[in-house]
């Protein structure tokens, strides 16, 4: 690998954590306040939308009713398709203040796919209690998704311990903390929470990075926060939950851009297809 091409893959690497996704807008909205399903993103997005003082005007974006389970018009609404895959690791998604009422933020993908999926808003005058409780419960190992080469040597891992482990003993579930925000907010979390101080940095290398754009054929370098969560699934080797999470992704992408561009869904395309494919396996034994 030339030293250019190593460097622009290492760049690639440092947004991981943080970058946001493809057609991220600024069309917020408070017209829904009750959720159909109640997940910790949904609920996160509901306690900071009651908290606005004014509504949020939607700019460039589409105005109108949203379904409150998937916040996609209801003629694009993919509620029907959510999937449910039994996994062992959780993610832990610390979101910048405007994250949750982002439409397009994928934090509430991870949320549908990854059943211990927690969510926090975060402050740096302020830590929820929850969060310190979830960071020390023993049945979790946390690993800070983040760039190794802004911390120590010693904190940086760039596996995830097996939890089924050696010699009869069960290991931690992997709960994967992701900082959802812009990569200057979080620069800005990730220092200034000295609870995460203490925890291992999971650093997403170049060739796991260039191995995940070469199967998803992706052609730029930003990653939306529950495509790093696949690349998390698939270190802890869910893999099957890292499939659904994708095609899960391709879909809403789909729907989203559809929605805005006025235009009816393709049922029948790959990714709808992949999605159906990977809901109707049975179940993992075990
Ligand atoms: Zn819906």
């Amino acid at each position: 690998m030339a030293p250019d091409d190593a460097v622009r893959r290492h760049e690639g690497a440092t947004r991981l954590a943080t970058a946001e996704c493809v057609n991220i807008e600024r069309n917020l909205e408070a017209t829904e306040l009750t959720c159909a399903t109640a997940h910790a993103v949904s609920l996160l997005r509901a306690a900071r939308l009651a908290r606005s003082a004014k509504p949020f005007l939607a700019r460039g974006g589409f105005k109108r009713e949203r379904c409150a389970g998937c916040r996609l018009l209801p003629s694009h609404c993919t509620c029907a398709l959510r999937p449910n895959v039994p996994t062992l690791s959780g993610v832990c998604l610390l979101m910048a203040d405007i994250e949750p009422l982002k439409p397009s933020n994928t934090g509430w993908l991870i949320a549908d796919v990854v059943a211990d999926t927690f969510a926090f808003g975060w402050a740096r005058t302020e830590t929820d209690p929850a969060l310190l409780a979830l960071l020390r419960d023993p049945q979790w190992q946390p690993y800070v998704v983040f760039p190794g080469e802004y911390v120590s040597p010693e904190r940086v891992v760039h596996s995830v311990q097996s939890y089924s482990a050696a010699d009869g003993v069960v290991g931690k579930r992997p709960l994967f903390i992701l900082l959802d925000a812009t990569w200057a907010e979080a620069r800005k979390m990730f220092r200034k929470s000295p609870y995460l101080d203490h925890l291992p940095v999971l650093s997403l290398q170049p060739d796991q990075v260039s191995q995940y754009r070469l199967r998803r054929s992706r052609r730029n370098d930003h990653f939306c926060t529950s495509e790093v969560a696949a690349l998390c699934l698939n270190l802890a080797g869910e893999h099957r939950a890292e499939q659904t999470l994708e095609a899960y992704l391709d879909v809403f992408t789909h729907h989203y851009l559809q929605a805005r561009n006025q235009l009816p869904i393709a049922w029948d395309d790959a990714a709808h297809q992949r999605l159906r494919e990977l809901t109707a396996m049975p179940a993992p034994a075990g």
